[in-house]
C-alpha cells in the first residue's frame, strides 16, 4: 500500500512514499522556497535524482508540483494520485489532546488548530499541510502523527513545573517535549540489540543530536523523562539553541541590559548554543577547527557533552538502571568525537566504548560498546518519516 508522508514547513515540503508494510521507500523529495519564483523541487528514487527551480506560487502547487513527478511517464512511481491510499502529515504539537497517530477528523483539525498557541511557529503550517492535502489526495485516508505523542506517558512529576499549579490547571503549562516519533523509532530499534524483545524490562536513553537536540528516559517501551519542555528550548546545548540556563540571565538581560523580551528569546532560539560559542552551528566546522587548535571550539565540545553526561546520569537514576544508551540524528549518527567525549570516564555507570567500533562510519545500526561494557552503546540512524508511514499504515490495518 502506498503511504505518502508530507512534512510541511514555512516555506518548504518534504515528502517520501513509501510502500508499505515492506517499508521500502519509493520516492522522496523537497519542494523549497514556496511562494518564490524560484522555488526548487527535487525527487528521488532509487538510481535517479532530479531538480527543478520554477515558480511554486503556495502549498497546494508544490503538492501538485510533486505529484506531477510521482507520475511522470518517464521516472515516476505511480500511474495517478488515486493509488495513495493513506497520507500520514508530521505534526508538531499535540497538546494532551493526542497521545497516539489519528485519522485526521474535522474534530482532529480544530484541536490542531487550538493548540496553535503552544506551536506558532509549527502547528498552523502542518494544518495547512493537512487542508492542502485533503483536496489534493480526496480519496485518501488522512492520518497525522504527533511529535509530542510518545511523550505523553511521562508522569507527573516529570512534565510538571514548580509553578503556581494553576498554570498547568487553565493554561495547560507543562513540559510537552519534541522529537517524539525520532525517540520512539530509535528505542524500538534498540530492542532489537537487547534481545530483550519480549522481555518488558528495558531501561533505554535515547540521545537526539541533530541541529536541535533532545534526550529521552524510556522504561518498558514508555517515555518517563525528556529533557525538552514547554517549547523545543529546554535541556542540551543546540545548533543555535542555549538549552538549560538560569532564567535570571533573561531578567538580567530585559532589566538591567534592555534587551525587549523579544530579543532575548531571539538570543536564546537563534543565536546561541554552539553558534553562540564559537561562530558556526555546524558541528562539522566545529571539530576541524577544535582539530586546529581552536580553544573555543574544544571548549563548546566538551560543554556539549558534559551536558549530555548530565542528563545520562539524572535518566540513568530515574530509570532505576540502565541497558543502553542510544545516539540518533546528524551528529548522534556521524561524530564519532562527541559519542567518545559523551562516553568518556562514565565508569561509574560501566559504560565502555569501543573506540575502533565507534570509528567506522556506517548507515546501520549498530553497537559500539565494548564486550564487557554494563550497558550497550548503540548508533540508531532515526527515520522520522518511516516512523510515520508505519504509524499511518498501522491505524489504517
Ligand atoms: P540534523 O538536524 O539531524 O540534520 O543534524 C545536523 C547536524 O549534524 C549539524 O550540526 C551537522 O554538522 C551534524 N553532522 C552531520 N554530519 C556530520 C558528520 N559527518 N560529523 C559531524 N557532524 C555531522
Amino acid at each position: 500500500m502506498n503511504v505518502l508522508v508530507i512534512n510541511s514547513g514555512s516555506s518548504s515540503l518534504k515528502y517520501q512514499l513509501i510502500d508499505m508494510p515492506n517499508e521500502s521507500v519509493k520516492a522522496n523529495g523537497l519542494i523549497e522556497r514556496i511562494g518564490a519564483e524560484n522555488a526548487k523541487i527535487t525527487y528521488k528514487k532509487e538510481g535517479f535524482k532530479t531538480s527543478n527551480e520554477l515558480p511554486i506560487k503556495n502549498h497546494e502547487e508544490a503538492l501538485t508540483q510533486m505529484n506531477s513527478l510521482l507520475m511522470d511517464k518517464q521516472f515516476g512511481v505511480i500511474s495517478n494520485k488515486n493509488v495513495i491510499k493513506i497520507v500520514g502529515h508530521r505534526v508538531v504539537h499535540g497538546g494532551q489532546s493526542f497521545s497516539k497517530t489519528v485519522e485526521i477528523t474535522q474534530d482532529v483539525k480544530s484541536k490542531i488548530q487550538s493548540l496553535c498557541t503552544l506551536a506558532p511557529l509549527h502547528n498552523p503550517l502542518n494544518l495547512k499541510g493537512i487542508e492542502v492535502a485533503e483536496r489534493v489526495f480526496s480519496k485518501a485516508q488522512q492520518v497525522a502523527v504527533f511529535d509530542t505523542a510518545f511523550l505523553q506517558s511521562l508522569p507527573q512529576k516529570a512534565y510538571q513545573f514548580a509553578i503556581p499549579k494553576s498554570f498547568l490547571e487553565d493554561e495547560d503549562i507543562r513540559a510537552y517535549g519534541f522529537h517524539g516519533t525520532s525517540h520512539k523509532y530509535v528505542s524500538e530499534k534498540a530492542q532489537v540489540f537487547l534481545k530483550s524483545k519480549n522481555q518488558p524490562n528495558s531501561k533505554l536513553i535515547s540521545i537526539h543530536l541533530g541541529n536541535g537536540c533532545s534526550m529521552t528516559a524510556i522504561k518498558n517501551g514508555k517515555a518517563i523523562d525528556h529533557s525538552m519542555g514547554f517549547g523545543p528550548a529546554n535541556g542540551l546545548i543546540m545548533g543555535t539553541r542555549a538549552g538549560d540556563i538560569d532564567q535570571s540571565v533573561i531578567f538580567y538581560l530585559i532589566d538591567k541590559l534592555g534587551y525587549s523580551a523579544e530579543q532575548v528569546n531571539n538570543i536564546l532560539l537563534k543565536e546561541s548554543g554552539m553558534l553562540g560559542l564559537t561562530g558556526s552551528n555546524d558541528l562539522r566546522d566545529i571539530q576541524q577547527q577544535a582539530e586546529a587548535g581552536n580553544e573555543d571550539c574544544q571548549l563548546a565540545l566538551e560543554m556539549n557533552a558534559y551536558r549530555i553526561k548530565k542528563y545520562i546520569g539524572a535518566y540513568t537514576v530515574a530509570l532505576n538502571g540502565l541497558d543502553a544508551i542510544v545516539f540518533t540524528a546528524g551528529i548522534g549518527e556521524n561524530s564519532a568525537l562527541m559519542r567518545e567525549l559523551v562516553c568518556k570516564d562514565m565508569d561509574v555507570l560501566g559504560l565502555q566504548i569501543d573506540q575502533s567500533k565507534n570509528q567506522l562510519t556506517s548507515k546501520e545500526s549498530r553497537d559500539i560498546s565494548k564486550a564487557n561494557s554494563k550497558a550497550k552503546i548503540l548508533v540508531i540512524p532515526s527515520n522520522e518519516e518511516l516512523e510515520i508511514a508505519k504509524q499511518a499504515y498501522k491505524i489504517s490495518n
